[in-house]
């Protein structure tokens, strides 16, 4: 029994000992993280994302961060088509970057999850057992990492939308506003989330909360309930109204009035030149219905730099003839009155943020927006390629396309207005973590957004 106790004493004197060089080193007990990787595999890239948490506050809101972006070399996964063997190798790298900024003892429990999104929505289309083997290839590559695998698989349009929706308002601390903290916001901030307007290379999504009591499109409504709090949302998810997906639908348009193989371009600017190859560019599911045999092999581009006419093409795409509903967008889909303010983000955010367009926190009125846009595309290639030479050509020689599209998507596609413009924020991170599905879609399948309002902390004893 002596030793027993001599035992217990020692063993608190080292316990104090270890407390007392950690505080007098001032090093913080080692917090208990937790880690998770969602790979985005988009049409035009994949990147891979390390978040953050601390164990102990699972369900608080605003506690996943964003620790990590690895931006994996090479198309998106659905350009693997006809390589699939090699859609799984391209990720290593960036799994490689994953490992060292996870400490290893952590590797076997973090969960790894790959979405891909419309890219391979497209490719299922147009060529269903390609897309399986892309999504083997990876799923191969992802289970002999050293993290814990839980699936790779296309997400559908609505998931992106939902995710989307989701991953802004927990960054933004839209979902939970509980206790005291309720007393120091003024009531019209309370309740509110913000709309999420996502534009990728092949699809974009419109989310919102929508107050209308009934859904008039049952495919395009959402309900859920997050901590204590139902929510009623609306989203659509547009495949081929990606921006790239978007400049293919014109270009196809285009082809059906050319009588030769050269084709004048309002969207590119005076002296820029590109050629297309027209054996492939009908195969797309976006093109095919399109289709027209035309007698010769290479279309030739020339840009003309004319906003006007850029937009005035562009707004063909958007089909408002015909609406089953109260109210539509376009292509005769449901849009209930837009509601709120939104956030706008990856492609929005790119394209806006190279023309200066993203002014916060006292967003640009429309008109100006307009006039720099109009302004940008009449620079000619030369001189704009000159002024930025250090940007992708391939980018840069599309922002007033891509310039014109947004405007055109969100003016005539949604209807906003001059009025409401100001409703409509640009935005690339909030704090450290990017806007995307990429953390909804995580928060989601790791359980980590309760339904109910988790307990506050027990009443302490005196
Ligand atoms: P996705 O690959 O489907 O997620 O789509 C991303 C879209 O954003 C594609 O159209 C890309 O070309 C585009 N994109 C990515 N980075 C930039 C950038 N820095 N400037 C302009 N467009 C970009």
């Amino acid at each position: 029994r002596m030793i027993l106790l001599i035992l217990g004493f020692l063993s608190t004197l080292a316990v104090i000992a270890l407390i007392a060089v950690a505080v007098t080193q001032n090093q913080p007990f080692p917090k208990n993280i937790k880690y998770g990787i969602v790979l985005d595999a988009g049409s035009s890239h994949t990147n891979l994302y390390v978040y953050e948490w601390p164990a102990e506050k699972e369900n608080d809101t605003g506690v996943v961060k964003q620790v990590e972006v690895c931006k994996v070399e090479g198309p998106g996964i659905s350009g693997y088509s006809h390589a699939t063997e090699k859609a799984g190798p391209s990720l290593e790298q960036c799994l490689q970057q994953a490992k060292e900024v996870i400490p290893s003892a952590q590797h076997k429990e973090t969960p790894v999850y790959l979405g891909a999104t419309a890219g391979m929505r497209l490719l299922r289309l147009q060529n269903e057992s390609a897309a399986d083997k892309v999504l083997s290839s990876v799923e191969n590559t992802l289970r002999s990492a050293p993290f814990n695998f839980q699936g790779a698989r296309i997400i559908t349009g609505q998931e992106e939308g939902a995710y989307g929706w989701i991953t802004i308002n927990y960054l933004l601390g839209n979902f939970k506003q509980s206790g005291w903290k309720k007393l120091l916001h003024s009531l019209k901030s309370l309740s509110e989330t913000s709309g999420a307007l996502d534009l990728g290379g092949a699809s974009t999504q419109i989310t919102f909360v929508s107050k209308e009591l009934t859904s008039e499109s049952p495919e395009n409504q959402l309900y859920f309930r997050l901590y204590g709090k139902d929510y009623q949302v609306y989203t659509h998810s547009f495949l081929c109204y990606g921006k790239d997906q978007a400049l293919q639908q014109k270009l196809a348009r285009d082809l059906q009035t050319v009588d030769n193989s050269l084709l004048p371009d309002p969207c590119f600017h005076k002296g820029y030149e590109r050629t297309i190859n027209i054996s492939d560019f009908f195969k797309n599911p976006c093109t095919s219905e399109k289709k027209k045999q035309l007698p010769f092999n290479q279309l030739y581009i020339k840009g003309e730099g004319d906003y006007q006419k850029c937009r005035e093409n562009i707004q063909n795409l958007f089909d408002k003839s015909n609406c089953p509903y109260s109210s539509c967008s376009f292509n005769g889909i449901y849009l209930p009155p837009l509601q709120g303010d939104f956030g706008a983000f990856s492609a929005f955010y790119f394209v806006m943020n190279f023309l200066n367009l993203t002014s916060e926190p006292k967003p640009l009125a429309l008109n100006k927006v307009t006039s720099t846009i109009e302004t940008f595309c009449a620079r000619p290639w030369q001189e704009v390629k000159t002024a930025y030479h250090h940007i992708k050509e391939k980018y840069l020689s599309e922002y007033c396309f891509s310039g014109v599209y947004i405007l055109s998507l969100l003016e005539n596609g949604y209807e906003f207005t001059e009025n409401n413009w100001q409703m409509v924020h640009f935005l690339g991170k909030i704090d450290s973590s990017d806007a995307g599905w990429t953390l909804g879609y995580m928060l989601n399948l790791t359980n980590m957004i309760p339904a109910e309002e988790p307990a506050g902390p027990p009443l302490s004893h005196g």
